[in-house]
């Protein structure tokens, strides 16, 4: 297993026990990469054994907090930890004003460089990060502030053709970014609610089960990911049996778990059923 992801946070805005808010460590050939950085997540690094100085790319999806309230939190213990490596910071515009006047309400001060790259596009994708590993892109979500999916590619190593991995939380159902993900190997996309919830979702520009799923079918993905469950449901293995309804090769996000970004000829055919890729 080379490229994957470990969750650190499968929740919605509310974090329980058993669900953090959003966070996720993406291991491409080695290269890690922090999608989201929710509350807590500096300390679920540590819990599931993610070495957090080894973190040099953060992308945040949008800047409702939970999926940002754990930033000030993360860059401050990495000064108290010695880091001296500059950290990039991928985000929507305002995510610079928002952590200077934190740092600078609490006198606190960083011995590293911090570099913010705020993203204003509306429309279509854009590239913010390259290495001799991965690209990564972001394009826009259906969301009630700005918010970004991003689409993580691998570069190509020998004959093997490249996978892709692509990231979608928060958004409401829209069409508009199926381009972006067409065919990718694994797709994480929130799914806030089951489908009895379905007008609750549309109204707050979240995404059932059967959304999630009929998302993934549309852009014909190897395998489906659901992530971002509210706190309200207790088995949650009934919104997974529902998104298997319409996408049967879907697992569903825990925290602590790993998720394998597989070839397409090594993902279990529908009805076989999905193991969690460890
Ligand atoms: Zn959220
Ligand atoms: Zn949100």
């Amino acid at each position: 297993m080379n490229f994957y992801t470990t969750i650190l946070g499968s929740g919605a805005a509310l974090p329980t026990v058993a669900r953090h808010c959003s966070g996720q460590v993406v291991n491409i050939n080695g290269f890690r990469i922090l999608l989201d950085c929710g509350e807590n997540t500096q300390t679920q690094l540590r819990v599931y054994h993610q070495r957090m100085q080894a973190v040099s790319q953060i992308f945040i999806t949008h800047l409702h907090g939970d999926h940002f309230f754990g930033l000030p939190g993360l860059v401050s213990s990495m000064h108290l930890c010695g880091r001296k490596e500059p950290l990039d910071v991928y985000a929507p515009a305002g995510v610079r004003a928002a952590m200077e006047l934190l740092m600078q309400t609490s006198g606190s001060h960083l011995d590293y460089e911090l570099r913010y790259h705020e993203i204003v596009h509306d429309e279509g994708m854009e590239l913010l990060f390259e290495n001799n590993r991965c690209r990564v892109s972001a394009f826009p979500l259906l969301h009630s502030v700005p918010t970004y999916g991003y689409l993580i590619e691998e570069k190509p190593r020998g004959k093997n053709p490249v996978r892709r991995y692509a990231y979608c939380t928060d958004t409401g159902y829209t069409e508009s970014f199926l381009p972006y993900i067409e065919g990718v190997n694994l797709l994480c996309i929130e799914s806030t609610f089951n489908n009895a919830f379905a007008s609750v979702a549309t109204e707050k520009l979240h995404c059932t089960t059967l959304m999630a799923a009929t998302l993934a079918q549309k852009a014909h993905v190897g395998e489906l990911l659901l992530t971002h469950i509210s706190a309200r449901f207790k088995e949650p293995e009934l919104l997974l049996a529902e998104a298997q309804t319409v996408f049967p090769n879907t697992a569903m996000a825990a925290d602590g778990a790993q998720h394998e970004v597989r070839y397409f000829d090594k993902i279990p055919a529908a009805g076989q059923g999905v193991s969690d890729g460890e």
